[in-house]
């Protein structure tokens, strides 16, 4: 995905996330991509992640990244895709204590291979341990208790155990509409519950906020272990499958969820600190949308019955 720096490279907005170690503002990150083989016997991932970065600044020389203890870094290495003759350098690297939520990973960039505005292409390999981001649950724990599941809940300072990254926020766009995922188990409840109306409560929703940004909004229901209640990913949104037992508990939700879209993922506090007026901000709307929607269905049911009293159907 294409990912826009606008935001944290803009001059006039020095800004500073007591939160994140990483030295974001310095590069512009074009395109991340992770490629991780999963095994459920030691409950570890493997793999390796590539940035695709721009520096903007002449005079940097070390990429630090948001990282955390129970990431195994094997190797990183750099590749200048300008330069087809190179073979990636490998590069070295250093872990140091930052916060008790993370570490920052500091790594030496070959001098002649940075250039402002010249694209690096930096590949970590790695493996994930008992990191805070990452949520193994055993069979036993799953609605279906069949097979295991995982899941990651990095929201909001624990992406940096599941993979090294400017482990903060950036403002982004991207092209999609919604589909539900869930345990075997649960996915014709699911389907049920909510089929053809996340679509309805969206365009309810863009009515009064104006166009969904995010293309897809999908909803995946995770087992009763999920530790909150739902979070709002962008594209994806995580709901504790037990929500599925009250129809109107699920519908509050949802369009709590939905409202994020808006408030919360696109507009957005610009440091963790802030977080407490994304909340305000989207409690105030999801009143406003719920009383309309309601409004809406409420003149669904009677149109209908008019219709069917008048012979109509
Ligand atoms: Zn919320």
């Amino acid at each position: 995905d294409r990912l826009s720096p606008r935001l944290h490279s803009d001059p006039r907005c020095p800004l500073v996330d007591v939160a994140s170690a990483s030295n974001f503002r310095f590069f512009q990150l074009q395109h991340f991509h992770l490629d991780l083989r999963l095994n459920f016997a030691v409950k570890e991932m493997s793999g390796w992640l590539v940035l695709d970065l721009v520096p903007v600044h002449p005079a940097v020389c070390t990429l630090v990244l948001d990282s955390h203890p129970s990431l195994l870094i094997h190797s990183i290495d750099c590749k200048v895709p300008e330069d087809r003759r190179d073979e990636p350098v490998s590069l070295t690297y250093r872990l140091d204590p930052f916060t008790e939520y993370g570490s920052s990973l500091s790594i030496s960039l070959p001098p002649d291979a940075v250039k402002p505005g010249r694209l690096i292409q930096i590949t970590v390999r790695y493996t994930t341990t008992d990191g805070p981001a990452i949520w193994w649950l055993d069979s036993e724990l799953t609605c279906g208790q069949s097979r295991p599941l995982v899941f990651t809940q990095g929201h909001s300072v624990c992406n940096r155990s599941f993979f090294p990254c400017f482990d903060t926020r950036f403002s982004r766009l991207r092209p999609i509409r919604s589909r539900v995922w869930a345990e075997p188990c649960l996915l014709p409840c699911a389907v049920k519950k909510l089929g053809g109306s996340v679509e309805r409560w969206l365009g309810v929703a863009e009515d009064l906020f104006g166009p969904y940004l995010w293309g897809r909004c999908d909803i995946v229901f995770l087992p009763p272990s999920f530790p909150i209640v739902a979070m709002e990913n962008p594209c994806l949104t995580f709901i504790i499958a037990s929500i599925l037992e009250s129809s109107e508990f699920l519908l509050i939700d949802v369009i709590h969820e939905i409202a994020h879209g808006w408030f919360g993922n696109a507009v957005t506090n610009a440091t963790w600190e802030e977080m407490w007026l994304k909340y305000c901000r989207v409690l105030l709307i999801t009143t406003e949308y719920y009383r309309v929607l309601l409004i809406t269905t409420e003149y669904c049911r009677v149109l209908s019955k008019l219709i069917i009293t008048a012979g109509l159907q």
